[in-house]
């Protein structure tokens, strides 16, 4: 004499259509926690800046985390080259007390 327990289903999450990438498909790969990160051009090369330096310490805060890490180039979108140089030039920073090894 089990009685079935009925439950309702709930809202669906996640449903509906993304943010649309510039060619018009939708990401997949980004949950919509890391849309802010969505930028996939260098910006370096946009702008560019074919030498970055320690001394702009704002320029490279962008690219760290709120924890003081350096942001990886998946989320960035920083080129190779560009992503050595900035990783380089923040390690600098670092050592020279400008900028924090883990921020708490
Ligand atoms: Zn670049």
């Amino acid at each position: 004499m089990a009685e079935e327990r009925q439950f309702a289903p709930g809202p669906a999450e996640g449903a509906g259509p993304g943010p649309q990438s510039p060619d018009g498909a939708p990401y997949k790969r980004f949950s919509p926690h890391f849309q802010r990160f969505k930028r996939k051009v260098c910006r370096f090369c946009t702008k560019q800046i074919s030498e970055i330096s320690w001394k702009e310490i704002d320029k490279l805060t962008r690219f760290t985390t709120e924890r003081g890490k350096i942001m990886p180039r998946r989320l960035s979108g920083n080129c190779a080259k560009h992503q050595r140089m900035l990783a380089a030039e923040i390690k600098i920073a670092r050592l020279l007390a400008l900028m924090p090894f883990v921020r708490e």
